[in-house]
């Protein structure tokens, strides 16, 4: 089939891609794109609205091109000794991580990561048009730091990305292996920590490796565990070199005045935006242990899903919960699934419908 696209004068390294696509259906149950599916309290919503309200005055000007309000909340939400200097933000961490891609990556250069991880991180190099390189991990999808440091060694990547704990697998990365792929590489090393906050507490986060590497870099979003996906905020902690970088990619005022004042304000309350992260974290290992007790294979996970194997024909479960109201992620892992943690009755509903298909089967 010929479509029109392909008539059109597009780019030859963008012909025969396929755009990020997981399905976004007004179903019942959505368990597939790793959201918090708590809603924002009230009273912080209300807040937030107050914040809206006051920037709207303004909003026949330019909203504040540094966001500076924004990065000293974010420096100190961080801690780490961090300050606004340091601190880059944009819509969705997808942006941020775009911005480093248009300042590092880019047409003959190269970008590389862990497979099978963050389905967006080949798309959005690519659209810069730099290569994709795709290594490996064991079979657990753990890495160790010999056979991270000697692949990146051999790949000798302009930009690496480290999910931390990665998406789709939810596996935990340690600190070493992050000093090694460093240590290894002449290129901008990116951790990409979105689901950190779900990490067992006390998990020492790659913040604490900034110092004296300058080519690190700490991402992370609003979208998770902060309840905040369709905001779409996202930021990271760098070097200020690295920071100025950026600043010569991005879209002039390319935070809206009203999404700096709504971050602004949800960040004054991140003690209770944050106090689902331990309900979900327990909704997540009740889902591990009953996928095991049903005879499913869970992996590890540090993050507010769950992959898991053993799957006899993921495309025929993911329709059959489908049609109970219940959407979860095929990732493209033969005889996998991976199901967000929502809430208790979120989950139990999940559970028990995958029981029952089950029994059908
Ligand atoms: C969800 C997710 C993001 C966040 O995307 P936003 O653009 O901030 O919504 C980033 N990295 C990974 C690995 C993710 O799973």
């Amino acid at each position: 089939m010929t479509s029109r696209l392909d008539r059109l004068p597009l780019r030859d390294d963008l012909r025969g891609l396929t755009p990020y696509g997981a399905p976004q259906a007004a179903l019942p149950v959505a368990l597939n794109v790793n959201e918090n599916t708590h809603a924002v309290p009230q009273d912080v919503a209300d807040d937030i609205l107050d914040s809206i309200a006051f920037a709207l005055r303004d909003v026949n000007r330019y909203p504040d091109r540094e966001f500076t309000a924004l990065r000293e909340g974010f420096a100190e939400y961080l801690g780490h000794g961090l300050t606004a200097d340091q601190i880059w933000a944009a819509n969705g961490s997808n942006e941020v991580l775009q911005h480093l891609l248009q300042a590092f990556g880019g047409p003959g250069r190269t970008a590389f990561g862990f497979a099978p991880t963050y389905s967006m991180y080949p798309l959005l190099a690519r659209a810069t048009g730099a290569a994709w390189i795709a290594g490996t991990r064991e079979a657990d999808y753990t890495i160790t730091a010999d056979a991270a440091s000697s692949q990146v060694a051999t790949a000798d990547p302009d930009v690496v990305f480290l999910c931390s704990p990665n998406n789709p697998t939810g596996t935990p990365l340690s600190l070493d292996v992050i000093e090694a792929v460093y240590a290894a590489s002449r290129g901008i090393v990116v951790v990409d920590e979105a689901y950190v906050e779900f990490a067992p507490h006390g998990t020492p986060s790659a913040l604490s490796l900034l110092p004296g590497r300058e080519r690190l870099v700490v991402s992370r979003t609003m979208s998770k565990a902060f309840a905040f996906a369709g905001a779409r905020v996202g930021y990271l902690a760098a070097d200020p070199a690295v920071i100025d970088a950026l600043r010569l990619v991005r879209l002039p005022y390319h935070l809206s005045a009203l999404t700096q004042a709504a971050a602004t304000a949800a960040l004054r309350h991140s003690d209770t935006m944050l106090r689902m992260v331990d309900d979900i974290v327990a909704q997540r290992d009740r889902i591990s242990a009953t996928l095991e007790a049903l005879g499913y294979l869970p992996h590890e996970s540090w993050t507010n899903f769950v992959l898991f194997g053993g799957v006899d024909d993921p495309a025929d479960t993911w329709r059959r919960l489908y049609d109970r109201g219940i959407l979860i992620r095929d990732v493209s892992i033969p005889h996998h699934l991976r199901v967000t943690a929502g809430t208790e009755d979120e989950t139990t509903a999940f559970l028990d419908a995958l029981a029952s298909i089950d029994s059908e089967a």
